[in-house]
């Protein structure tokens, strides 16, 4: 009997592979950052070969650590940074450019020019549930096609690949040019603008307007079911992989956000709202997606809207990495301790534009309200108000959208280890935030889609017995005070509009 089950979460930062027990605890982990490639202002690259590399080597690490063999592993999902883009030679296994990621601003031309052909930014938000934005990856695509020499050609010969990081990393799992499986699953298909919602296809007149040959795209499967077996040259050799999903609608599932009307917000590199709509599609009228939460094998597909924030912790980062300002992500909360509130200062950081609910890739970050009481706290305390201000903003959203008031928030991801942040978010909402024992639910949603594939649990009912509180806190902050500074956070905002020609 095998005792565990491991998933690949390839991410926007680094790559993990964890695995874990059947009652969903962390038996073991291993991580590895990869080069984060800032080739001009606005584009932001990743190195396929490179996040290969350490995607073979995080699974021999989690296995070695745990000290397991690789029969004691029932299977393996895979869960993704979404929208990030990687086109490649199928007999070479070569990409023909980086992988462009999913916070990159260069295909605002190609969405501009695309909209101009009739709707705009909505022209496939009723096929595919999504504006046209620089976030998704088939404008990148097009982008690749278009300025990498001799890439069309190819692609219209069919010598090229498309696939976001789920498929990368399964079809090099999977024997690579030796064979590899080229498939993707329905969440990150409908992060593409490529896909139909409603029949989980491919929409061949989108593809055609966007210049994307049909024979580049990876087969749609399911969330769960498998897909194929690793490789002998892969540490996991001989493990089915039955398990793919985009990295939020894995938190989503990790989350146990499992029945209509749940809903989960991630803080990582961005934050990401997902509500669970059920097999019903919800269509927004307030700037938020429309998008695939699950597929569990031949069941009828979930759905969720999303509201997609940009940057949250990679903000944290910056200060980090641009301003030297902390040595550590964690550093921030001790600066931010040591002021009672932000001292009238808003940091919007509209470093790739805005996403939900504004869409505008004409925005760029602001600092406002300067004064010079201003000190490194309440900048740090701005840091981190910054990603509790935009929850709230996508939380409004869904409340319109839904007609169903939230009445609290499921949270995970790197971010919630702050718990000055947590309070904040609690206040700023006005109701309680909630986190669960096991933060690393991006990893444990994979792995459950995985699991459940191959009979290592049973039903869903397996993950909702599983979830348990960690902590919650619950809203300190008077009504007034909260309604004050909140409109002030909606006026910073403006200030970032028109930014760019
Ligand atoms: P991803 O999966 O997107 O790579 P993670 O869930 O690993 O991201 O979260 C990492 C992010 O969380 C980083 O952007 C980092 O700056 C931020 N972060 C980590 N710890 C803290 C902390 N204690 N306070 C604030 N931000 C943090």
């Amino acid at each position: 009997m095998t005792k565990y089950v491991a998933a690949i979460d390839q991410g926007t930062t680094s790559t993990r592979c964890m695995i874990f027990t059947h009652d969903g605890k962390v038996a073991a982990i291993d991580q590895r950052e990869h080069k984060q490639i800032f080739p001009r202002a606005g584009w932001v690259e990743h190195d396929p070969a490179e996040v290969w590399e350490n995607t073979r080597a995080v699974a021999a690490g989690a296995l070695a650590k745990a000290d397991l063999a690789v029969s004691d592993i029932a299977s393996v999902g895979i869960t993704n940074q979404r929208e990030t883009a990687v086109v490649w030679d199928r007999r070479t296994g070569e990409p023909v450019y980086n992988a462009i990621v999913w916070q990159d601003t260069r295909t605002d031309k190609i969405a501009t020019q695309l909209g101009d052909l009739g709707g705009g930014q909505e022209r496939y938000r009723s096929t595919t549930g999504l504006p046209l934005a620089t976030y998704f990856s088939g404008p990148k695509v097009r982008w690749i096609l278009d300025n990498v020499d001799g890439a069309r050609e190819r692609a219209e010969a069919g010598d090229l690949m498309f696939g976001n990081m789920d498929t990368w990393v399964l079809w090099n799992m999977t024997g690579g040019v030796d064979g590899g499986v080229h498939a993707t699953d329905p969440t990150n298909a409908s992060r593409t603008l490529l896909m139909d919602l409603s029949t989980l296809d491919w929409d061949a007149d989108i593809a055609g307007e966007m210049g994307i040959p049909l024979s580049m795209l990876p087969q749609i499967r399911s969330s769960s079911e498998e897909y194929g077996k690793v490789r002998a040259r892969g540490a996991l050799a001989g493990v089915p992989i039955a398990g793919i999903l985009g990295d939020q609608q894995a938190a989503t599932f990790g989350q146990a956000c499992l029945s209509p009307g749940e809903a989960k917000n991630t803080y990582g590199t961005g934050n990401f709202v997902l509500l669970n709509t059920g097999t019903e599609q919800v269509m927004s009228e307030n700037g938020l997606l429309t998008t695939v939460c699950y597929k569990i094998g031949s069941a009828d597909p979930v759905y969720a809207l999303e509201g997609s924030i940009a940057v949250t912790g990679s903000l944290v980062q910056w200060i980090r990495d641009n301003l030297g300002m902390i040595g550590s992500a964690a550093e921030i909360e001790e600066h931010a301790r040591q002021v009672e509130d932000n001292g009238g200062c808003y940091f919007v950081p509209a470093f790739s534009g805005l996403f939900a609910p504004y869409w505008r890739s004409d925005a760029r970050g602001a600092i406002v309200g300067l004064t010079r009481y201003v000190n490194k706290g309440h900048l740090a305390r701005a840091v981190l108000e910054a990603t509790a201000f935009q929850t709230r903003e996508v939380i409004d959203a869904m409340n319109a959208d839904s007609g169903v008031p939230l009445t609290a928030l499921k949270v995970d991801g790197g971010m919630v280890a702050n718990e000055l942040l947590m309070q904040f978010q609690a206040d700023i909402l006005g109701v309680p935030v909630i986190r669960p024992v096991v933060a690393e639910t991006t990893a444990l949603g994979a792995a459950y889609a995985a699991g459940l594939a191959v009979g290592f649990w049973d039903s869903e009912d397996d993950i909702r017995a599983n979830w348990a509180k960690d902590k919650e806190w619950t809203p300190e902050l008077s009504e007034d005070k909260r309604d004050r500074t909140y409109a002030k956070w909606k006026k910073a905002v403006t200030r970032t509009f028109d930014w760019v020609d």
